[in-house]
């Protein structure tokens, strides 16, 4: 299979491309930096990979069975009024060219399926609901950017198999939310974010590369699909389960105002969180392999 992938470059990208590459797959790395992703794919180690900038996207996008769009300015930094704007607009900007090219491709050799990226930040946040995938939208600014960032893809053809995965927070090695709450953590020995009480939607890295693995070629993977473990936990859990693998004490509470200089109001996606249960990856059968946050801790941080 020939698989183009924007976002490669990033944090459950890069996982995911070395996943494809080692299972003899074809891949194009559709980026904004040739320069950047070819020192993240060296020929080297990555023999046959295409990285192509904008102007050959659409070479790529043509020849591919498969497009996984998954780039997006991070939203896990200061806020101010024009990083809002570009949160929001690089999504659909990458998306619609993305769904454009898809949707322009002479029939034959465009791509069958699109796996596209969205968020749980798509349900708003409650310390009390529980939301799967058929939960209405909720009403802040992620769930605003997650509608739209959806809607642009929603416009792939109808004869391209669109799955739409909201994921949690991605919990892996070196990247995502953990490497930055971590050293918050050992600063203040280590106890709960905010008030505890918020919710913790997460996924270990290797299930979401598995669930977006799995979407590409699986057939029952479409529409909108939650890529958040099965167990979510409310924060005050997560980081009594973080201390215990760290081994530090889990008992100040890292104040609201430390994490926010860190994570600035992106830091709203840990503070305010939401209770999402992934409904229609346990109906499809798919093996978590770290349902629990203790066990996924301990592979990441052991
Ligand atoms: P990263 O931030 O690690 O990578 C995103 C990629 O998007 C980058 O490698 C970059 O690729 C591209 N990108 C960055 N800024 C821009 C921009 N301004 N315009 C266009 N492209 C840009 O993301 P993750 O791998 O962590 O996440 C992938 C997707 O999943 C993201 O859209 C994210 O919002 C979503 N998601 C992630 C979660 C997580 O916990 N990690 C949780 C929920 C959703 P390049 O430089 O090669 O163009």
């Amino acid at each position: 299979m020939t698989v183009s992938v924007t976002g490669a470059t990033g944090f459950i990208g890069t996982r995911l491309v070395q996943r494809l590459h080692a299972d003899s797959h074809n891949v194009c790395v559709l980026t904004r930096s040739k320069s950047k992703a070819e020192t993240i794919f060296p020929v080297k180690n990555f023999p046959g990979i295409v990285i192509a900038e904008e102007a050959g996207w659409k070479d790529c996008i043509e020849g591919s069975n498969a497009v996984v769009n998954l780039a997006g300015m991070p939203i896990s930094t200061r806020w101010s009024p024009e990083i809002k704007k570009e949160i929001k607009e690089s999504r659909i900007r990458v998306t619609s060219k993305v769904v454009d090219l898809i949707n322009s491709s002479p029939q034959g050799v465009r791509p069958t399926v699109l796996v596209s990226a969205t968020a749980v930040g798509y349900y708003g946040t409650s310390e009390t609901r529980v939301f799967d995938e058929n939960s209405p939208s909720g009403n802040d600014y992620l769930a605003e950017v997650c509608r739209e960032w959806e809607g642009t893809a929603l416009k792939v053809d109808k004869d391209v198999r669109l799955a739409l995965i909201r994921i949690g927070v991605v919990l892996g090695k070196d990247g995502g939310a953990l490497a930055k709450m971590i050293p918050l953590f050992m600063m203040f020995a280590g106890g709960p974010l905010g008030s505890g009480q918020q919710w913790f939607s997460w996924i270990h890295l290797d299930d979401i590369v598995n669930l977006i693995y799995e979407a590409l070629s699986n057939p029952s993977y479409k529409g909108v699909i939650n890529g958040t473990a099965p167990n979510p936990v409310r924060l005050s859990e997560m980081c009594n389960q973080l201390g215990n693998v760290l081994g530090r004490p889990s008992w100040l509470p890292v104040p609201d105002f430390a994490l926010k200089a860190v994570l600035g109001e992106g830091a709203s996606v840990v503070l305010e969180g939401q209770k999402v249960v992934p409904a229609k990856a346990k109906e499809l059968g798919f093996p978590f392999k770290y349902p629990y946050v203790k066990d996924a801790l301990k592979s990441i941080l052991s």
